[in-house]
């Protein structure tokens, strides 16, 4: 095996920001066939890129983390985009049921230690019990979201899943992302329209005045808006250094190269 780091990858993402988000899921496709999955909360981007799997016949499996206390609406966005768009939605679960994970430590989502703590065991330890499964993984990250996402590469290393996160949707700001919604006339998830800007747990997110940030409603008992669960490895860090270890063929289709020795 070798290693790929965040570094390494600098060049294609240079190259890749000139690409749309059609063409950087064809070419996800053409290196990783079905070692590649995407990742969708169903959340508006989430269903905008399952909506471009779909009209591309791309047929990758879609994971959908269902932490046992998500919306109905999200639910129903899920079932929608199964029967609609025909993709395999793999819905990954926690072990424990919230009744039962509340029964054994208390209500971890009221402090910040806490929350840490749960967003691990009802999201990130699903996701974890996929890897090695796939060598990318699809998300919809945007940086007109802002904050941490407003650097996310399109391209990055997730050390944990040892896969390659690819954001096809990066550069796409709020109109685009609307226009594209209107003119496919893409499923939504109708808790967009009752307030909510961005939709996690119904433990977790309320709605957004007007006025407030955008992801006001996530975790807004814990203070400043400043939470991620931690499912995404580019909302915690962007250290270069941070690295995946695949098989040097792999490697060198990943960054399009022939490499006859290994340092
Ligand atoms: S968002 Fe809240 S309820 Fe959901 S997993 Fe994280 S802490 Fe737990």
């Amino acid at each position: 095996m070798a290693r790929l780091t965040q570094a390494d990858l600098a060049d294609l993402n240079t190259t890749f920001e000139e690409r749309t988000p059609q063409e950087l899921i064809e070419w996800g496709i053409s290196v990783f066939g079905q070692r590649m999955a995407a990742l969708s909360a169903m959340q508006e981007s989430g269903t905008v890129i399952c909506h471009m799997l779909h009209s591309l016949d791309v047929k990758i499996n879609v994971l959908f983390v269902d932490t046992g206390v998500s919306f109905q609406e999200t639910l129903d966005t899920r079932d929608r985009v199964i029967k609609e768009y025909g993709l395999n939605v793999v819905t990954l679960m926690p072990e424990k049921t919230m009744d039962e994970q509340t029964r054994e430590f208390g209500i971890l989502y009221l402090t910040p230690e806490g929350q840490k703590e749960c967003c691990h065991m009802r999201k990130t330890i699903p996701m974890l019990n996929a890897k090695g499964q796939y060598d990318a993984m699809i998300g919809s990250l945007r940086r007109s979201e802002g904050g941490k996402r407003s650097q996310c590469p399109i391209l990055a290393v997730d050390p944990q899943m040892n896969c390659i996160r690819i954001n096809p949707l990066v550069n796409l700001n709020d109109e685009q992302l609307a226009k594209y919604i209107n003119v496919n006339n893409v499923i939504v998830n109708p808790l967009h329209a009752q307030g909510y800007p961005t939709i996690g747990c119904n433990r977790c997110t309320t709605p957004v005045m007007p006025n407030e940030p955008r992801r006001a409603g996530r975790w807004r008992h814990l203070g400043p808006w400043s939470v991620y669960c931690g499912i995404n490895p580019t909302d915690l860090a962007s250290d270069t250094a941070t690295a995946c270890e695949f098989s040097q063929d792999l490697i060198d289709r990943i960054l399009g190269r022939e490499t006859d020795f290994v340092i």
